[in-house]
């Protein structure tokens, strides 16, 4: 069992690579089937196996020997980390299925945010899709107080939103951080989702001066939908790990 939770999470991760280059370029996730960025020469599938054949082919394509992008099997070994982790730490099927399409979502996410500043609305929405089927499924009690959670948490991020783009007269968020904090704070109620903003602002002004001592950029543009996946699979793993509670009543 172990080791198809790593293979399917492998694969799965190979599947996620697709989404984080295309869902940016708005092009259809199905067809056509793998081809190289650079030649767009189709891939043979025994050129495409997850993490295997970017060591055989020692990081460069087969067509054109361009360098293969170190995201394709990072992406591939934490998808199938978070496989063998819900495997380990999650008791039940349908709390492992749920935990594995929305951490998905936000490991696509972290890197199309970090590549392109793009957060897909439909992921977002796979997001709150899946939390609700759960809260329908398994946790009807607390459904109001998770409805109430979202409502407050992207109300004050709206205001804030418009209020500092008002008064800096720039776009400092954007509509999907707002939707992404929304959904994360459905799926894990109000105190996990204030715990999410506080470590994504801390990721985000680490990022910054990382940013900020290493380049001479003057527009430092930050992607805080990063920072907020990051965030949130960071704490849904520990909590769970750790078996700490985090409940207001
Ligand atoms: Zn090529």
């Amino acid at each position: 069992m172990l080791i198809l939770f790593t293979v399917l999470g492998l694969i799965f991760g190979s599947f996620l690579n697709v989404l984080i280059h295309r869902l940016p370029l708005n092009q259809s996730i199905i067809f056509p089937s793998s081809y190289c960025p650079y030649c767009q020469k189709k891939i043979n599938w025994f050129h495409n196996i997850p993490l295997l054949s970017f060591f055989f082919l020692k990081g460069a394509s087969s067509c054109c020997n361009k360098k293969i992008s170190i995201r394709y099997p990072i992406v591939e070994l934490i998808s199938s980390t978070l496989w063998i982790w819900s495997y380990y730490y999650l008791n039940t099927a349908i709390d492992q299925a749920i935990f594995l399409i929305i951490g998905s979502c936000l490991l696509t996410i972290f890197f199309t945010d970090l590549n392109h500043f793009f957060i897909s609305f439909e992921l977002n929405l796979i997001i709150f899709i899946s939390s609700l089927s759960y809260f329908l499924i398994n946790d009807l009690g607390n459904i109001k107080y998770h409805f109430l959670s979202m409502f407050l948490l992207s109300f004050y991020f709206l205001i804030l939103m418009l209020l500092s783009s008002y008064l800096l007269k720039k776009d400092t968020m954007g509509y999907g951080d707002i939707i992404l904090i929304a959904v994360v704070t459905f799926w894990l109620g109000l105190v996990d989702g204030l715990l999410i903003i506080f470590f994504a602002s801390l990721f985000s002004i680490i990022h910054w001066l990382i940013l900020k001592f290493s380049s001479n950029k003057k527009d430092i543009i930050l992607p805080f939908g990063s920072t907020i996946s990051l965030a949130t699979i960071l704490i849904f793993v520990l909590k769970h790990t750790l078996q700490i509670e985090t409940n207001l009543f």
